[in-house]
């Protein structure tokens, strides 16, 4: 085992990364030989077993756990390690499999023993469940009760060191924007488990020399700040911070290939990388960075909120946020902060004791004694209250949880870092659709494993090639209920989501509640009719680009303007819109930049759904689906809800901090987002000429609709001019288009028709040729993300099928004229979205668990 490792290790620091972290296996055998260890070895395998195992419910951390145990009670023997060494090194074990053991060793006949044990425990804050046997054990047990004090007086906190009042670090600037996926590439997923591979894929298209240069600026002897005008743009993906803290942060002890810590500064930070940043421990500050250059030495004054060169000149100001960040970055992050302050709370409660000023808490917003808005209701009732004012730092239940493939594993890490052994969100999904199409044999392992992770939680497994999380998740969700996602394109069309990065999103799953510091709402407003020929996708676009002629949406980086950032977009008007379509609303309000959003739909609109996604479901507990209870539990919510159906509605005097209004009747033409940035919106006939080189129709912005309308459009047509690829995001959607015969008309036209999921929209599998002009119906055409160096229009799946037809983007004559003959006539047919529940049998299709063995609903006792 040994030698296999070391012949690893080697390997991996010719890369100049650790090498992974050991495996149950590996664990297994390194306890077998620390029984008798060879002397030459003591020293490495001692090391091994302190800090590369990993901690909390990870296979391998059970291994270890038991073994040290086992020393502990006297059990076997090692001359390494003591039995009080042993009781030592389960306390670094964060909690999980070490808690129980060292619960048992309070009782210890050993006083030191027992001792030791209370001091472990003292500071580890993941202990669950076993805070009431504590609990019991503190009245007749001396040490238990030392324990249930040190968490009362919050030791595990003030044993940590406090923000220093000064900290100087020298700049590594990245000039302009820097998204999610300059951080962390698409094309370089599968690796992001393992962090310090994957981040050595940071900044390889936006800044080739980049980690050379921060290697250098380390030399200076101080720690580097990742400095940028905007900062963490983009989808959700946890990695990114991942990446950019293994290479500006600290190692966190006894956590192999992990870091924390680190300064970020940006002149704008986006919302989901700031969380992210606050989770893992770092300090994210929005200020001005024009004055900082990559190699200046600053000191950052946090409680003074200033920034000095080395002259002492203040060059730039800030004001921290949240009020607890400084709490935060001492705890080691924002999970731990709450999950500490928590237990803390938690036993000065139970002890009669008053709330410790030890934290600072988040302070309340001034009550304007308003109305709320629907965002603001719908909080307000995951946190029991009537409404949350924007600003209330607060923990609303997450009702429902997603995670996607490529974030999924990450987030498997998350939760057993936070000892997860079930799942208290009512339910979370785990869907395969990133790296269904082209598996690589990571992904495959994790097509294998995941499932199991997630549904022996409680949790709902999907299985390669069922499509996009999205369009799954939205069939599964209760109305006026919040989540959450591990995607940036959570935004629920019922309730509201806070999409979240890996880490956030594993806190939601497993305790069921997520830190929310509210935001602010934007009315948007949709008055008029569509015109003909413009559909839903150019209204999705039409909102930047009202915003842009009011000057409230800018283009460019520096010192953009969005009054969209970091807001929720509230959206009226369209009451009568399919689930299925107001979903391409709130799906892109996460090219806005919003950190959620609502849509205002009628009761019969949501009552449709579903009673067709009820249908679904009994459908996946008949395909054998787990965690069919978890399903089963879901149905039996709708079915309550379909019983006594009511939404809930902004107040009339609700506070919006701006309204834009949206007059449909203006808009006559469709809109497009240009290369390359989805705020780059412009009238189609501003595009008109511009050569099409590829195609693409797919991504969760699409739905079963759009793909009978660009069928239409190419019925009979003949070949089409550029190269079509086409992929609907659901296994069901894909069905039915066959059933039609719609694939039929794709492949006449010559269309490449892919495995449903994500497709090229990720951009991680299937890629377009380098240099293309592409048009797209999936959501963002940032940089390379399609394929290198493309250039990407994004619009409605007709207007693809338009130019895929022409090879150009038309003019707007070419256009309404392709769309008065082809689709307008036919719209009632076209349009018509999937009640599987008008679907004869469609509840036994694929049936594997016998009728009788169905699990039945009084067993999930809703
Ligand atoms: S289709 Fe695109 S935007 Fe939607 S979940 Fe997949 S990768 Fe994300």
């Amino acid at each position: 085992m040994l030698q296999e490792y070391r012949q690893h290790a080697a390997e991996r620091a010719q890369l100049g990364i650790p090498p992974l972290p050991l495996n149950a296996q590996q664990t297994a055998q390194l306890c077998e030989l620390l029984k008798n260890p060879p002397e030459a070895e003591k020293e490495e395998l001692l090391m091994l077993l302190r800090d590369r195992v990993p901690p909390g419910v990870d296979e391998a951390a059970y291994v270890k756990a038991g073994f040290l145990t086992a020393i502990a009670k006297g059990e076997i023997e090692c001359s390494l390690i003591s039995h009080q060494g042993a009781v030592d090194l389960l306390g670094t074990m964060i909690g999980g499999y070490n808690v129980q053991s060292l619960v048992d060793l309070l009782k210890s006949r050993d006083s030191n023993l027992a001792a030791e044990a209370a001091n472990a425990l003292s500071k580890t804050l993941l202990v669950f469940d076993a805070f009431n046997e504590v609990l019991a054990l503190s009245d007749i047990n001396p040490h238990a009760k030392q324990v249930v004090d040190a968490w009362a007086e919050g030791d595990w906190f003030l044993n940590k060191p406090k923000v220093p009042e000064t900290i100087t670090v020298t700049v590594f600037k990245v000039p302009g924007e820097t998204n999610t996926d300059d951080l962390s590439p698409a094309p370089h997923a599968t690796t992001r488990p393992d962090i310090p591979l994957h981040a050595l894929a940071m900044l390889e298209s936006k800044m080739p020399d980049g980690l050379q240069t921060i290697a250098q600026l380390k030399a200076k002897g101080h720690p580097v700040a990742y400095v940028g005008d905007v900062v963490g743009t983009g989808s959700s993906r946890k990695s990114a911070i991942n990446s950019v803290l293994w290479h500006i942060g600290h190692d966190i002890p006894f956590v192999p290939n992990k870091r924390a810590g680190g300064y970020i500064l940006g002149g704008k930070i986006a919302p989901i990388f700031f969380n992210t940043a606050e989770d893992s421990g770092a300090l994210p500050i929005e200020c001005d960075v024009t004055k900082l250059n990559t190699g200046d030495i600053i000191t950052i004054h946090p409680y003074e909120g200033k920034i000095t060169n080395e002259a002492g000149e203040t060059i730039s100001t800030f004001q921290l946020k949240p009020d607890t960040i400084l709490d935060e970055v001492r705890a080691g992050g924002r999970i731990p902060l709450l999950i500490g302050r928590a237990l803390t709370d938690k036993a000065r409660q139970t002890l009669g004791l008053e709330p410790t000023s030890l934290f600072v808490r988040p302070s309340l917003p001034e009550d304007t004694g308003k109305g709320f808005t629907l965002a603001q209701k719908m909080v307000g009732k995951a946190c029991g209250l009537e409404g949350v004012r924007p600003g209330t730092s607060c923990e609303p239940i997450m009702t429902t949880v997603g995670s996607q493939d490529t974030t999924g594993p990450m987030t498997r890490d998350e939760l057993k870092e936070l000892a997860c052994l079930g799942f208290n969100a009512d339910l979370t999904l785990q869907t395969f659709c990133h790296t269904a199409a082209y598996p690589k044999p990571v992904d495959i392992k994790t097509h294998k494993e995941l499932p199991d992770f997630f549904s022996t939680r409680g949790g709902v497994a999907l299985r390669p090639g069922d499509g996009i999380i999205h369009s799954w998740l939205n069939r599964m969700l209760l109305p006026d209920t919040v989540g959450t996602g591990g995607d940036s394109h959570t935004r629920f069309p019922l309730g509201i989501s806070f999409p979240a990065g890996s880490g956030l999103v594993a806190f939601a799953a497993a305790l069921g509640v997520m830190p929310l510091d509210m935001p602010e709402s934007v009315l948007v407003k949709f008055t008029g009719e569509l015109q003909p020929g413009v559909t839903l996708r150019d209204i999705v676009n039409a909102i930047p680009w009202v915003a842009m002629q009011q000057g409230k949406l800018t283009v460019g980086k520096e010192n953009k303007i969005n009054v969209f950032n970091g807001r929720i977009m509230e959206m009226e008007g369209l009451p009568d819109l399919k689930v299925e379509q107001a979903f391409e609303l709130t799906d892109a309000t996460a090219e806005r930049s919003c950190s959620g959003s609502t849509i205002k739909l009628s009761e019969e609109t949501v009552a449709e759904y579903l009673r067709s996604n009820i249908v679904l479901m009994k459908n996946m507990i008949a395909r054998g689906y787990q965690d069919a209870r978890t399903l089963l539990r879901r149905i039996a919510k709708m079915e309550q809800w379909l019983a006594n159906p009511s939404l809930m509605s902004a107040d009339p005097d609700a506070e919006y901090v701006d309204t834009i209004e949206v007059n449909l009747n203006e808009i006559k033409e469709p809109i497009v987002a240009a290369p390359n940035d989805p705020d780059n919106v412009k009238l189609m006939s501003e595009c008109a000429g511009d050569k099409v080189d590829e195609v693409f129709i797919g991504s969760c912005m699409t739905n079963i609709g759009h793909y009978r309308a660009a069928a239409k459009i190419l019925e009979g047509a003949g070949r089409i001019k550029s190269v079509l690829w086409v992929c609907p995001p659901t296994r069901m959607d894909e069905q039915q288009l066959r059933e039609e015969g719609v694939y039929g008309i794709f492949a006449a036209a010559g269309a490449r028709t892919e495995m449903p999921g994500c497709s090229l929209c990720m951009g991680n599998q299937a890629r377009v040729e380098d240099n293309a002009t592409v048009f797209s119906t999936s959501t963002r055409n940032f940089n390379n993300r399609m394929g290198k160096g493309a250039r990407v229009y994004l619009g409605s799946a007709e207007l693809a099928a338009v130019c895929a037809l022409l090879g150009k983007m038309p003019t707007v004559e070419e256009y309404l004229a392709i769309v008065a003959e082809k689709v307008d006539p036919f719209k009632g047919d076209l349009y018509r979205y999937l009640n599987f529940n008008e679907i004869e049998g469609f509840e036994n299709f694929g049936r594997v668990v016998p009728e009788s063995e169905m699990p039945k609903l009084e067993e999930v006792g809703v």
